[in-house]
């Protein structure tokens, strides 16, 4: 069977979700090959195996921490050269997308971006990708070179199936271009100890309904009752009252989590495309009318600011 790369996400070692899912649709179209850059391989490796890589190539140097992405571009496409892959596979990250732009670039492919499925054809690996706000789905596939393909996280439930996950060295030269762009610091996120949106399982999400940012700690209280990550509408962070790190929809992020509590969202094209694929959705709006009852599995025509309280107690009860 050919081999699949995946390019391995993680932070020293801890591999991190949309990776698995990467290695799960991976195992659809060939055998997973995970490419770890920077430290932690060994750590990783275990993770990786038991989500079915048979190998991981590893590579570790100062330049992928100290620079911008091309010294994992150089690596990647080192990597492209030892295994001849059927396809090369990264999540729709930032990063993985500018990492899968410049590698198709440099290894003369075609890519495709923001992938919700993926499975075998008789020609290569056919991507499905969602458009127009989750209007249509389209299917594709590149026509050229080894295609590249960067997956949208919460695309497909992460399955095991163990492999044996051996760690190789891959050798790595870096080209002129890898040390152009200097890291100079770093400044890491303020934690809210709440899981990151799209890796979360359960995200409870306000709208302009919750009217204003001092409001949003009614969202919080339920979101920490849940153990679950806080969204919010493009209007809520229009608004200035939640970051956009936290929107949810077309041009923020897109989750599937077990369960989407909506409060105060009118459930907008827009919004739904970053959430309709949730396994379970509840709504809370005062208007009967908002077309995000059209999509809920459980509305609660109310005022958020009683229900969802009420909500938090209930389940802190229990
Ligand atoms: P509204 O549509 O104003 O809805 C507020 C809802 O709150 C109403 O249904 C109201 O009944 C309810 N409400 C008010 N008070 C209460 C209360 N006390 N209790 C209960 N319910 C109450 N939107 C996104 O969310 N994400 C995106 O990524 C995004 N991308 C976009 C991209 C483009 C190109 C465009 C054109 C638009 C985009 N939008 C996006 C905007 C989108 O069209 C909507 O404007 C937006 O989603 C509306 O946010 P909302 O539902 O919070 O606000």
């Amino acid at each position: 069977m050919a081999e699949v790369l995946v390019y391995v996400d993680h932070t020293d070692g801890a591999v991190r979700k949309p990776t698995l899912e990467l290695l799960t649709l991976a195992r659809r179209i060939g055998d997973p090959v995970a490419v770890h850059l920077g430290g932690g391989a060994d750590k990783a490796a275990p993770t990786l195996a038991e989500y079915g890589a048979v190998k991981v190539l590893a590579a570790d140097a100062p330049e992928f921490a100290d620079y911008l992405v091309v010294p994992k571009v150089d690596a990647l496409r080192a990597a492209v050269e030892a295994v001849s892959p059927a396809a090369v596979l990264l999540p729709s990250s930032t990063e993985g997308k500018e990492i899968a732009a410049r590698l198709a670039l440099r290894i003369g492919s075609g890519i495709i971006t923001d992938v919700v499925d993926l499975e075998a054809g008789d020609e290569g690996p056919v991507a499905t990708q969602s458009v127009f706000a989750a209007s249509f789905t389209t299917k594709s596939r590149v026509s050229k070179g080894v295609p590249v393909i960067t997956v949208k996280p919460n695309s497909a439930a992460p399955e095991t199936a163990p492999a044996a996950g051996e760690v190789e060295q891959l050798a790595v030269t870096f080209g002129e271009t890898a040390t152009g762009t200097r890291v100079v610091s770093r400044t890491p996120r303020e934690s809210t100890g709440r899981p990151e949106l799209t890796e979360a399982a359960i995200v409870v999400s306000g709208g302009r309904g919750v009217n204003g940012a001092e409001n949003f700690a009614v969202i919080e209280d339920l979101a920490d009752a849940l153990g679950a990550a806080v969204g919010a509408s493009r209007a809520a962070v229009d608004a200035g009252w939640y970051p956009h790190t936290h929107q949810v929809g077309q041009t923020g992020k897109t989750v599937s989590p077990q369960l989407y509590v909506a409060a105060g969202i009118s459930g907008a094209i827009q919004h739904r495309a970053g959430m309709q694929t949730s396994k379970t959705i509840v709504a809370v709006n005062k208007d009967a009318e908002a077309p995000i009852f059209d999509l809920v599995d459980y509305g609660v025509v109310g005022d958020l600011f009683q229900v969802v309280p009420q909500l938090t107690e209930e389940v802190k009860a229990r």
